[in-house]
Order: structure tokens, then C-alpha cells, then sequence
């Protein structure tokens, strides 16, 4: 009877209680968790976001398991500090915590640095504060004066809105709102903590879809309907009608009150998806990327882990936010370079998705028109399904694709248009439909020269070319960032008005097709000229719209995009992605022009594609031209077989680098000597890589290769291990490298 006259109370404590230890994981690049003790009467779970000391600092972590970290090496129990605070956030799912466990194991780093990824929206932690905001309350001051009046215009519609939102839609100082605060005109009021998330209605009925769309969502909703873990390939023509197919699947989810996450390879020029989106569910998704502001990232990240947030589109750090309910991913455009992540954590998106997808026992669509070679062999092999998309929709065909021979252009100099894409502009142009150039470089020109003493402009900090900006009147290093004045003289000889521009950027571009077309409307794009998604969504929306005859512009045009008056693509420079030749140069070059042809003649009027190249027999050329996708990628396939290269072979790239160019090519030879020496193991290098130098590090480079079935993470790993280094060098371990440099 003794135990149920308590059972209410407070629970008491003495010395004799055990005390818990659990271990936290910092969001630090620690080797482990640390312990800490769970003060009496604490209760705290397991993925509880915790503030714990370390040294005399405060860190937020994650509580990662009971016990210690380290059994054999446990801090002792009375030297255990405890637990400062647990926060008011909802506790991280078993799901992402195993994630990113195996993340980190996966791709060489520490868990820490894994961690950090999912929880570095470090004001999403604290607890909500109350948001101030003003509406229009009382009758107008005395004195009007513009600013004021542009305030009330802003608040005319009885919207309330935060004093700085306020401030910056009417250009006014936040005095100015105070000030008619004071006059009764405005009224502060509060604004919920949280973001009110609109829900997307999955009711709702999207297009009626193609005979061979209905068959492939109906596919895809009864894999959403079985549940578990499957990855399906959705394989379809630019203009098939692919994101109307996957639409169905979220609406499956949906259907089940669970999340979904698009993942899409830049986010920047989504604005026709979120419209598509929301005139198909009747919501936006919540959108996830590097300009969101502070307060909006902290809001979307709560809305997520609270589950309230039930679509997310975002670039490739959309999959560590922390999803509650997770059930469904989509990867748009799986073939994308963009999902690889080059910096700190080194990861690939697409196949982390994948890891998530099967970590969560969810299904995963990935979908392209040309589709990786990683991603087909998995098809051949079993590991993923597939689903084909063969015809445009609609009566709709694709482009017809055809090869400027460069060789027999007579261009003059500094002329980089070839009459036969200038006959084919001035037919389009008559007919009153739109034409794009396409050339992969932003600038005017990727190269100064000095043409008295043969001198080339390079950056300071890189092993690259300044590249001319001549809108800005400055040289960019594309690398690092760094850029300066053009100068007037060359900066070796002295020799004034000898500096010329060597090659095209779009920059360049426009001013020849300003000389040829003098009345033709167009637009730049390029990341540089374009800044902002809401600039970029008035672009795009400009060139839907037919504002605009001619679209000069880089790989940032080339994707997904629907523009239904484009009927002729010029590719400039067909052969800029072969040169330099990594191993997926050809691969990577197809899907790029593919891509880009295929923005052409997506509605009724017929598409057609030149590619200006000085090797029209070129493997790429002839499969562009052909349209027989299938037949190169299976020579590429073969190709990379026979090499035992990726996916049939692993390879992992160690990078060393550091200020002091003695140190590193130390390291990277000690390396070289500690390396593994197993038959199915090859080590390539040490050499300076191509970048020999890159923001004022040198560098030099490592390459494991070896097969399939070979743990190349653990190996690369244990082999770094072996090795001491200066604490001034790195080595940043890169599993699955797509960049050689
Ligand atoms: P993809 O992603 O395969 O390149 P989209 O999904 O963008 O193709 O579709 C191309 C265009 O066709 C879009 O404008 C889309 O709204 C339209 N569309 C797709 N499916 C249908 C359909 N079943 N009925 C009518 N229009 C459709
Ligand atoms: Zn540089």
C-alpha cells in the first residue's frame, strides 16, 4: 500500500538512487559522444536536444543513448557533470539519428560533423518568442508626410506585419512605424510563436493524366500504398510529363498524414514548380535553401520537426531537416552534379536519399530524362525499379538535334556565332518564337592576355584565370571569389592597351547578338546577373510569357523549365564539358545538352537544337543527334566495366592541403607510404591536383580504387588514422568523387 501512497508524489532521491548516464553528441568534429549525468528526477529521453557544459562553454546536443560512450574508458560517475537544460523542442527520431550515424560512418566524417548538419539553424532551438507586429488600427495623423503614406498603403489590405517587414516594403526607417504608433494610427499586436503551415489538400484533382502517365503513378501510389523501402527510377522525355506522375505519389502520401521531401538540385529557379504545386494541392510546399532568411529558417525548421511542415521542395540540406514522420522522397533531376556536396561533410545528395529512404523503410523516386550511369546499372542489376515516360505529352515532340560543323564555319574573329545558328535565329525569330543561347560561362571572357609580353591575369589565391566581368568592370576568380579592378596596363610589362579578352562568356555573347539583332528583345541569365529566387521567378516568368525574343544563358536556363514559345536552342560551345575529361565527361556532357535541347519545342510549335562543335563525330555529338540515348550509355557503361571504374569499381579521393606547400606534399607522401596493399586495392598518386592551388591552400591529391565490394570508407578511413599530419594541413577524405580537381 506504502508504493501507491507515493505513486503521485514527487519521487524522492538519495544516495543510494543510480545515477543515469546517458552520452550526447555534440554537433562538434569530436571523435564521440561525451557522458553526462541526468540530474534527479530529469526526464529525459533518448534524441532529447539537451544544453550541456563543455569546458566553461554551453553546447546544445543530442542525447544519443544510454550508458556510456565509451564503456571501457568511462568517465568516473562522481566526476560526471550533468545535464544543464532540456529544450523545448521535439525530440530528434530514432530514424535520423541512426541517418546520420551512418552518414558519418559512410562518408569518413565524425558523427559530430554529421550531426551539425541536421540541427544548424542553431534559432530553431530556443524557445519561441513572441512575434510583435502592426496593423492598421486608427484614423490617419495629421500630418502626412510620403513615408507615413506609404506605410498605410502597405497595411491597407489589414494585413499585420513584423516593423521590419513593414519598414523594408515601404522603405521608410522602423522610426517612422513607431512614430505613427504613437499617433494611434498603428496598433502593435502578436503574432503566433509558430508558422501558420497551409496544408496541401491531396483531394484535390491534378491533370488528367496520359495513358502512360496514369500507369506509371499508378505504380508509384501502390508502392506509397505498400509501404517499406523500394527506389523506383522514373525515366521519361524532357516534357513527358514526369512531375505530374510524381505529384500522385505525394498525394498518396499525403493521404496517409505523412511528410515529403522534394529534393531538387538548385533551388533557385523553382518558382514553376511551387506554382504547379499549389494550383495542384491548393498550398505551397515550404520551400528550403540558402537564402531563406534567419526567422524563416528557424520557422520552417520548427514547422518540420512539430510534423506540421507536410511538403518541403529544397536543395540537397533539405534531407537533415528533422522530418518526424517521414514518407515519401523525391529526387527531381537525379542526374544532377549539384547534388554532390564539395565542402566540409562531402556527401552525395541523391545517394544519401537513398540511405534515408531505406533507413526509414520509405519509398524513393528519382526522375530524369537521363537518368546516371549509377543509377541505370542499378536498375540492370535489380536494386532499383523502373518506370518509362517515352513520348512527350500532348502532341508535343522532341527536338530535332543537329551538329554545326565548326570546322567549316568561316568565323571572323572574335565571332562565335556560325552563319547557319544565325540563319536558323532569324527563322525563328520571323515566325515570332523564342531562341536561346546556351553557353556554360558566366563573364565576358574566362581569359586576359596581354598581348605584348604573352601574359595571363590569374588569381592570386587559385590556380585559375581571372574571368572578365565587364558589366562590373572587374576580373572574378570563379574559385575563390577574389576580383579586382580590370587594370589598364598589364600588371608584368606595364604595357598600356595591350590587354585583351580571350574566349566568350555570355557577356560577350550579348554584345555580338547585340551587333546581329539589334531589335530583338532579350535577357542575360547567369547566376551572377540574376540575384535572388524572387529575380530569377520574373525572369522565368518573363521568358514563359514571351516578354522576351532571345535568352542568352548558362546551365541555370537548361533545367526543367517549360517555356512554350522556345523552339530553337544554340548550343555556343557544344565541346567546353569534354575537355579536362574525368571519368564522367562524356556522360555529364550528354545530360547537360540533352537537358538543354530539351527546353525546346515543348508545346505545339516543333523544337529544334544546333550544337556548334568542333567534333560533330564525337560519341556525345552522335547519341545527341541520333537521339539513341540507350546505345552510348551502354558503351559508356561498358567503357567504365572494363576500367573497374564507378559503379563498378569504388573510389575514394584524399585531398591534402595547407599554406605551406612543403608540409603538404610531406603528408601527402607519407600518405602514399602508409597506403593499404591488398590486391583488390590500387592507390594512385600523390600528385598536385589540377587545382594546385585553391584559396591560398595547396593541394595535392590521393585516389583509392578498388572493387565493389571492398569497404572503401573504412579502409580510407583507418588509412588517414595511421598517418600524424600538422595541424595546419588537412585531408579531407572524399568518397565517390565527381570532381578531379
Ligand atoms: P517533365 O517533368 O517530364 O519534363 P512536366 O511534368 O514538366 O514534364 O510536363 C510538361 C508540361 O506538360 C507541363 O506544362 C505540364 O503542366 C503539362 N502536363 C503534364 N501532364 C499533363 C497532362 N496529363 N495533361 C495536360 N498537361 C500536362
Ligand atoms: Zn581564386
Amino acid at each position: 500500500m506504502a508504493a501507491s501512497h507515493t505513486s503521485n508524489a514527487e519521487p524522492e532521491f538519495d544516495e543510494t538512487t543510480p545515477l543515469r548516464r546517458v552520452h550526447v553528441l555534440l554537433p562538434l568534429p569530436l571523435a564521440s559522444a561525451y557522458d553526462y549525468a541526468v540530474p534527479m528526477g530529469e526526464h529525459i529521453n533518448l534524441g532529447d536536444f539537451v544544453s550541456v557544459p563543455l569546458g566553461r562553454r554551453a553546447v546544445i546536443g543530442v542525447v544519443w543513448g544510454e550508458g556510456s560512450a565509451d564503456p571501457d574508458n568511462a568517465v568516473a560517475a562522481s566526476r560526471l557533470r550533468p545535464i544543464a537544460e532540456r529544450l523545448d523542442v521535439p525530440a530528434m527520431a530514432e530514424v535520423t539519428r541512426r541517418f546520420v550515424e551512418w552518414l558519418a560512418d559512410y562518408t569518413c566524417a565524425a558523427p559530430g560533423a554529421a550531426l551539425r548538419m541536421t540541427m544548424n539553424v542553431p534559432a530553431a532551438l530556443e524557445a519561441p518568442r513572441p512575434r510583435l507586429a502592426f496593423i492598421l488600427a486608427g484614423p490617419a495623423p495629421a500630418r502626412i508626410t510620403g513615408a507615413r503614406q506609404r506605410v498605410m498603403d502597405v497595411l491597407a489590405d489589414g494585413m499585420s506585419l513584423p516593423g521590419a517587414t513593414i519598414a523594408e516594403l515601404a522603405a521608410v526607417s522602423s522610426g517612422v512605424v513607431r512614430g505613427l504608433v504613437k499617433q494611434g494610427t498603428l496598433r502593435e499586436v502578436q503574432l503566433p510563436a509558430e508558422m501558420a503551415v497551409p496544408e496541401p489538400d491531396w483531394q484535390q484533382q491534378g491533370e488528367t493524366l496520359s495513358e502512360d502517365q496514369a500507369v506509371a503513378a499508378d505504380a508509384l501510389r501502390a508502392r506509397v500504398e505498400a509501404g517499406g523501402y523500394s527506389t523506383t527510377l522514373l525515366d521519361g522525355v524532357t516534357g513527358a510529363g514526369k512531375t505530374e506522375v510524381y505529384l500522385e505519389a505525394v498525394a498518396a502520401t499525403l493521404a496517409q498524414g505523412r511528410q515529403v521531401l522534394v529534393l531538387v538540385p538548385e533551388i533557385g529557379l523553382t518558382a514553376q514548380w511551387l506554382a504547379r504545386f499549389e494550383t495542384r494541392f491548393g498550398a505551397p510546399p515550404l520551400a528550403w535553401h540558402s537564402d531563406l532568411g534567419t526567422a524563416r529558417r528557424r520557422l520552417t525548421w520548427r514547422a518540420v520537426a512539430q510534423g506540421r511542415a507536410k511538403v518541403v521542395v529544397g536543395a540537397r540540406s533539405a534531407l537533415f531537416l528533422p522530418y518526424t514522420d517521414l514518407g515519401l522522397i523525391i529526387v527531381d533531376e537525379e542526374h544532377d552534379g549539384a547534388f554532390k556536396q564539395e565542402d566540409g561533410v562531402i556527401y552525395h545528395a541523391r545517394d544519401m536519399a537513398v540511405l534515408r529512404a531505406s533507413l526509414g523503410e520509405i519509398p524513393i523516386v528519382l526522375v530524369s530524362a537521363t537518368p546516371s550511369l549509377e543509377s541505370r546499372v542499378n536498375v540492370e542489376t535489380g536494386r532499383y525499379d523502373t518506370l518509362h515516360l517515352p513520348n512527350r505529352i500532348g502532341t508535343a515532340e522532341l527536338p530535332r538535334i543537329e551538329a554545326v560543323d565548326m570546322r567549316a564555319e568561316a568565323l571572323t574573329e572574335s565571332r562565335w556565332i556560325s552563319e547557319t545558328l544565325i540563319t536558323a535565329m532569324n527563322e525563328t525569330f520571323a515566325r515570332g518564337e523564342q531562341v536561346l543561347l546556351f553557353l556554360n560561362r558566366r563573364g565576358y571572357a574566362p581569359l586576359t592576355l596581354c598581348r605584348a609580353c604573352g601574359y595571363r591575369i590569374q588569381c592570386p589565391n587559385c590556380t585559375a584565370w581571372m574571368v572578365e566581368h565587364r558589366f562590373h568592370g572587374r576580373l572574378q576568380c570563379h574559385h575563390c571569389g577574389h576580383n579586382q579592378r580590370q587594370p589598364d596596363a598589364c600588371p608584368d610589362c606595364g604595357a598600356e592597351d595591350a590587354l585583351v579578352a580571350c574566349g566568350p562568356g555570355v557577356e560577350r555573347l550579348g554584345e555580338e547578338v547585340e551587333a546581329l539583332f539589334p531589335d530583338v528583345s532579350r535577357m542575360l541569365i547567369a547566376s551572377d546577373t540574376v540575384r535572388g529566387p524572387e529575380a530569377a521567378a520574373e525572369a522565368i516568368r518573363q521568358i514563359a510569357e514571351g516578354e522576351v525574343s532571345l535568352i542568352i544563358g548558362t546551365q541555370i536556363v537548361a533545367k526543367g523549365h517549360h517555356f512554350p514559345m522556345l523552339t530553337l536552342v544554340g548550343v555556343i560551345d557544344a565541346d567546353l564539358g569534354l575537355q579536362g575529361g574525368d571519368l564522367r565527361a562524356a556522360e555529364r556532357t550528354y545530360q547537360m545538352l540533352h537537358q538543354v535541347a530539351g527546353r525546346s519545342g515543348r508545346a505545339q510549335r516543333p523544337g529544334r537544337a544546333l550544337l556548334q562543335t568542333y567534333m560533330p563525330e564525337h560519341p556525345v555529338m552522335g547519341a545527341l543527334i541520333s537521339g539513341d540515348r540507350d546505345s552510348f550509355m551502354d558503351q559508356e557503361e561498358e567503357a567504365r566495366r572494363n576500367q573497374g571504374l564507378p559503379p563498378f569499381g569504388r573510389l575514394v579521393a584524399l585531398i591534402i592541403s595547407g599554406r605551406d606547400e612543403a608540409q603538404v606534399s610531406e603528408t601527402a607522401r607519407n600518405l602514399a607510404r602508409a597506403a593499404p596493399r591488398q590486391a583488390d586495392v590500387d592507390i594512385l598518386g600523390p600528385a598536385p591536383a589540377p587545382l594546385s592551388l585553391l584559396r591560398g591552400r595547396f593541394r595535392h591529391r590521393l585516389l583509392l580504387k578498388c572493387q565493389r565490394s571492398v569497404n572503401a570508407s573504412a579502409l580510407a578511413r583507418a588509412w588517414v588514422d595511421q598517418v600524424d599530419y600538422p595541424n595546419q594541413v588537412r585531408v579531407a577524405i572524399d568518397v565517390d568523387p565527381y570532381s578531379f580537381l
